[in-house]
């Protein structure tokens, strides 16, 4: 392979380009997970995702990626032959909904047409038939990473209240959380799942669920046989800043100081700067005469844009161009929208520069794969960002 200089882009929708900061804060020597040392380790991590998740209640931390905080969270309250209410938002929202069945849940799945976030009026309407109340949760991906719509959690949550429905709330936020707003308790989440590698700006490697007390109740009925996953074995020792077995003692380094430096910028100033680098990006999209793959107004992602393809033009070969020639990794089209969108990741440790540089790299790929769009859609996207105060630098 040929040197090639600079610095690459990492600019899919997670994992995101982790800042030197924590890379330094994670390149220490592993300690005694079990000796004393450890136990402020371990509470000031609890005590740190427990903030962004914005609860007071328990969160529990697993050497896994997102996929086994699914599972988790799954297995801790539903057992074969459960009902659940899911809605398929995405790719993620399916294979959430797969992973369920093979678990023997029976999954309701509300169709979706991958350009939009839930209807939570649609989720009344299938509780208010419920009057057995057979569902015993409804399971939202709160922030699409497929296709770049999010939903609106709290509105879920009223959905189910107003249907006087007791169902549990559980909630994908794997690619949400430290990006784009997310509230817990207020929200009356019951158990949310997330990762490392997305708005933590953290390598892959652990994730999280936090559960409410109503969960917790659930999982001491019920939930599948299980061992690794149990909340309980967990809980019974967590709250000493211990682990039941060997955690990633390292990522809990990185995790202590990336939380630092996102309330260092300020949570809601991280959050409006997603928004920010967003809508600059649909600016840019728009003037290219490209689509935006959401199109829900008010529901698009802060964390990444998924754009279509013109008719008859392959996104992967435009994805390569992109690379070969510029250095940049965009993500790729999943399942149903293979090959027919792209998608720019805008979350994490990136700032106007860094976004710029991406779009940048995107408009001159589009020209160098031949894909038919207007020029000037960086400009627009800076026009948009010298209007849209910066938040945190120009308060
Ligand atoms: N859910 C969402 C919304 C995701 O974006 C991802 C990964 O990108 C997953 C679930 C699966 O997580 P992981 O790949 O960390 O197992």
């Amino acid at each position: 392979m040929p040197h090639v200089t600079g610095r690459h882009f990492l600019q899919i929708p997670g994992p995101s380009p982790v800042p030197d900061r924590v890379l330094r804060a994670m390149s220490q020597q592993v300690i005694d997970h079990r000796g004393p040392e450890f136990a402020d380790l371990g509470l000031n991590a609890l005590a740190a995702i427990k903030s962004i998740f914005k609860t007071q209640q328990d969160v529990i931390i697993y050497p896994s990626s997102g996929t086994g905080a699914w599972e988790a969270a799954l297995a801790n309250v539903l057992r074969e032959g459960d009902r659940v209410l899911m809605y398929e938002t995405g790719h993620f929202a399916t294979l959430w909904k797969k992973m369920a069945e093979k678990l023997g849940i029976q999954a309701e799945f509300i169709g979706g047409d991958w350009r939009s976030g839930v209807d939570p009026a649609v989720i009344e309407e299938h509780l208010r038939k419920d009057s057995g109340h057979q569902i015993k949760a409804v399971c939202v991906v709160h922030n699409e990473t497929s296709t770049g719509s999010t939903s609106p959690i709290a509105e879920v949550r009223r959905a189910i209240d107003n249907a006087g429905h007791p169902a549990l709330l559980m909630v994908d936020t794997i690619s949400g959380l430290g990006s784009v707003d997310f509230r817990f308790d207020e929200w009356g989440v019951d158990v949310a799942v997330s990762g490392s590698q997305k708005g933590l700006m953290l390598p892959p490697g652990i994730s999280f669920n936090a559960v409410s007390r109503k969960a917790l109740d659930a999982a001491a009925q019920g939930g599948t046989r299980r061992s690794y996953w149990d909340w309980k074995e967990m809980l019974d020792i967590t709250g000493k800043g211990y682990f039941p077995y060997t955690p990633a003692t390292n990522m809990l380094y990185g995790l202590v100081d990336a939380v630092a430096m996102i309330h260092e910028e300020g949570l809601e100033n991280v959050f409006a700067r997603h928004q920010r680098h967003a809508a600059a990006t649909r600016a840019a999209v728009r003037a290219w005469d490209l689509e935006v793959l959401c199109q829900q107004q008010g529901h698009e992602s802060g964390v990444l844009t998924a754009v279509l393809m013109p008719e008859g033009h392959s996104a992967d070969a435009f994805r390569k161009a992109a690379l070969k020639n510029y250095n940049i990794s965009l993500g790729s089209g999943l399942s149903k929208v293979a090959d027919k969108v792209f998608r720019i990741g805008h979350l994490g440790d990136i700032n106007d520069l860094t976004l710029i540089g991406a779009l940048s790299g995107v408009e001159l790929a589009l020209s160098k794969a031949g894909v038919p769009h207007s020029k000037g859609g960086v400009a627009v996207a800076m026009e948009h960002l010298l209007n849209t105060p910066s938040p945190g630098i120009d308060a």
